[in-house]
């Protein structure tokens, strides 16, 4: 849908209703949210709640999104993991990725669109032209990085996954006798239990 000749929307923040922002599915994250968090010193404590997302077909691209859970108020719903619930707000508001610092602005390659018409700050306010610019920089920016990430990722994974492969490999080289006795001894005990409950599952 293309965008309506006035942007009228203003972040209802912890006032707003739906936080469509954080119930939207996926979040997306971008390398550049990854480098600003390390330049910012916040990567170790927002690093646990990303995670890669496998292309479930021929179309997808691997992509990096934020981790999500149950919504207490309604188990059904899911949200973003930095969802602070009780306080209706998100927990990391001044290092958000950039798929929320532009929401529901967005770019599409050659126009801008609003990706999510649910949102509950649509047509809440004037936007001014400064504003405007501004919002419009981080949604094509949030573009650039969204595009440069889909091309990166599955190279940065397979050196990744080829790496800790090749460490695994040497780490089992170093193991003793006794130790790779009790690995087979556990990875035995692990096969036959699951056995046992896809028996009782009727797997
Ligand atoms: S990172 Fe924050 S703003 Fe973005 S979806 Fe998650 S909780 Fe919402």
């Amino acid at each position: 849908m293309s965008e309506k000749p006035k942007y009228s929307f203003k972040c209802l923040e912890n006032e707003c209703p739906q936080r469509a922002c954080c119930t939207r599915e996926p979040v997306t994250v971008t390398l550049g949210d990854i480098v600003r968090w390390n330049e910012q010193d916040y990567l170790s404590h927002i690093v646990p709640g990303v995670v890669i997302q496998m292309p479930e077909s021929d179309t997808d691209a691997l992509i990096l999104v934020t981790a999500r859970r149950q919504l207490k108020k309604d188990a059904s719903k899911t949200a973003c993991v930095f969802y602070h619930e009780e306080s209706n707000a998100c927990s990391i508001r001044y290092a958000r990725p950039i798929s929320c610092r532009t929401f529901p602005l967005q770019f599409a390659g050659e126009n801008f669109v609003l990706s999510n018409k649910e949102c509950s700050g649509i047509g809440k306010g004037e936007v001014a032209r400064d504003a405007l610019k501004e919002a419009r920089n981080t949604a094509e920016l949030e573009f650039k990085e969204r595009l440069e990430t889909e091309k990166t990722l599955p190279g940065l994974y397979t050196v990744f996954m080829s790496l800790m492969l090749r460490q695994s490999a040497e780490a089992m080289k170093d193991l003793s006798d006794e130790d790779r006795k009790r690995i087979d001894e556990i990875m035995s005990r692990r096969s036959s239990s699951e056995e046992g409950q896809g028996a009782e599952s009727g797997d």
